[in-house]
């Protein structure tokens, strides 16, 4: 599937449009038009649910090493900034970025790929920008106008075989990096590190006393609710809360549609346990989500699961995986994060206890009270569990699934565009696209037509339209020719389509036709809503 004609669709059918498109739009912000908000809601609501609302602790076992319970919560967006040094972000949440000096473009250090080009004794390394079928052509094209060669001069350039990323490429030979909006080398300014998190200003206090962060994920809430969960619910340890809401990033290159935004949403479980029984719980995360987003419909080649080298590990994580999707903008065979599932160990509570960090990365400078013992950079609270059958107290471990809900929307789009062939009206095969979305996460869960605009067909078709509306989401739809209806909801992902014709007048019954299959039979009227309920359940 080709990206362009996706994000085409997202925009012609109102899945996704650029914020302040009328403006020229902000780079990195996406807004989500009318088909693309049921979307994403129905997939945040089916994560509620699954992981936390449904969730029965006295039945459900799902491979769990035993059952557990679940919460929620719902935490602001801006928190006291020392929720930020404890928890590592203040000092710790950058990324690296080379600026050029030419065109003034500032890009990831990571992300800028090219590859080495040489003529005789000169040598370049050309970087682009572009999708990843393109990009030999690119460097050829770039490389033949650096060198001021014509097309048929490309037999004097050598090639290296591989792209790679700048970041692989040695400090001493950055002189020769053509910076992707450039015509000459060596406009790029060393790696500078670029702390991520949006500042803003409280209250009327101006200068640094008023500075707040907006969150650069929705975990830290969820920390520092601990004690206050604990004390207001009976959950006791294994138990996880939940929480869903957005994050925010300046991220330096955001880029490949909504993958990656500077303002998105994300579905974080902190899950509590004893020590002892933590890796037992991590195995179960990445089963249980990879699972998830299988029995929504992503599955196959293009999802996986890594478990991470131990130099990509978080300076907090002691094991962490990535559940992955082969998103069709990145390069053949290399995939994008969905979801990591982290095990955190008992940094984030003891950190918000006592505001240690990992000496190993850059260890805060320790204050001293006044009576000349260090001060409590964490909040100085007791965040450790006791457990009141065995009297054991301890600070729990954490297993944090953290996914991204627009990843995830992104990630159920791309596997569900499909092209084939559909008969129109007189029969004759159409080519048609259609949205393979499971049932659950669609927009809409059926449309509703009538044949032609007469004869009493709408009058029935909208008393089923408002039946089925009380239970979910339904379209309805009298215009233009049915075949044309038809298509215009395969385009969309809608399961079902119900259309009264002239027989319903007669014998009470309608036409329900399924998307994938193309099969389609009749139904009592009065059976209508029962059929579409069981199907799509
Ligand atoms: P990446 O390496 O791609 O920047 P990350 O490892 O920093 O991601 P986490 O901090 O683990 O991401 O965040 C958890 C989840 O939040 C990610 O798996 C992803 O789904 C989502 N997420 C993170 N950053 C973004 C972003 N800029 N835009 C959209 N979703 C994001």
């Amino acid at each position: 599937m080709q990206m362009e004609k996706l994000v085409s669709l997202c925009k012609r059918r109102g899945f996704m449009f650029q914020s302040s498109e009328i403006y020229g739009g902000l780079n990195g912000f996406w807004d989500y038009g009318p088909l693309g908000v049921e979307l994403k809601r129905n997939i945040k609501d089916a994560w509620w649910h699954d992981m936390c609302k449904g969730h029965n602790e006295l039945l459900q076992l799902n491979g769990a090493p035993s059952t557990y319970e679940m919460v929620g919560l719902d935490c602001t967006i801006l928190m006291h900034p020392q929720v930020w040094k404890c928890s590592g972000h203040y000092d710790l949440f950058h990324d690296f970025m080379v600026d050029c000096r030419v065109s003034k473009k500032r890009y990831r250090f990571d992300q800028v790929r090219g590859k080495w080009v040489s003529r005789g004794e000169q040598k370049v390394f050309v970087t682009i920008m572009c999708e990843p079928e393109n990009e030999q052509e690119e460097v050829t094209r770039r490389a033949l106008k650096f060198f001021g060669l014509r097309n048929k001069d490309v037999g004097q350039l050598v090639f290296a075989d591989v792209f790679q990323s700048l970041d692989k490429v040695p400090a001493a030979d950055r002189v020769f990096v053509l910076a992707p909006d450039a015509n000459e080398a060596n406009t790029l300014t060393d790696p500078r590190e670029f702390n991520l998190m949006f500042k803003t200003y409280v209250g009327a206090l101006s200068g640094e006393e008023g500075a707040a962060f907006l969150r650069p994920e929705t975990a830290q809430g969820i920390f520092v609710n601990f004690k206050n969960v604990l004390d207001s619910t009976r959950v006791r340890i294994p138990f996880g809360v939940a929480q869903v809401g957005k994050s925010f990033r300046n991220e330096i290159t955001p880029r490949n549609f909504t993958f990656r935004s500077r303002e998105f949403e994300q579905m974080e479980i902190e899950f509590f346990c004893n020590p002892a029984e933590s890796p037992m719980w991590y195995q179960y995360w990445r089963n249980r989500r990879l699972q998830w987003y299988t029995e929504l419909g992503l599955a196959g080649e293009r999802l996986r699961l890594r478990e991470h080298e131990q130099d990509e590990l978080s300076h907090y994580s002691c094991g962490t995986a990535d559940i992955e999707y082969a998103f069709p903008f990145l390069p053949e065979g290399e995939y994008g994060e969905l979801e990591g599932i982290a095990h955190r160990g008992d940094f984030d509570l003891r950190s918000h206890s006592e505001g240690k960090l990992d000496p190993k990365e850059r260890p805060l400078k320790l204050e001293l009270n006044e009576h000349g013992q260090p001060k409590h950079r964490g909040s100085g609270k007791d965040l450790s569990y006791r457990d009141d059958l065995t009297n054991e107290r301890f600070i729990p471990h954490v297993i944090e699934p953290s996914a991204g809900a627009d990843r995830a929307t992104l990630a159920f789009l791309c596997e569900a565009y499909h092209e084939d062939e559909a008969p129109d009206e007189d029969g004759k095969l159409q080519s048609r696209v259609v949205m393979r979305l499971n049932p659950r996460i669609a927009p809409y869960k059926a449309a509703v037509f009538p044949l032609v605009k007469k004869d009493g067909m709408p009058e029935i078709a909208k008393d089923i339209y408002g039946a089925l509306k009380q239970k979910f989401n339904v379209f309805y739809d009298e215009k233009a020719a049915v075949g044309r209806r038809y298509r215009r909801q395969d385009e969309i992902g809608t399961p079902y389509c119900i259309t009264v014709d002239s027989q319903s007048l007669q014998d009470k019954t309608v036409t329900v036709r399924d998307r994938d299959t193309l099969e389609q039979w009749r139904v009592k009227i009065d059976d209508v809503v029962g059929e579409i309920e069981g199907r799509i359940r």
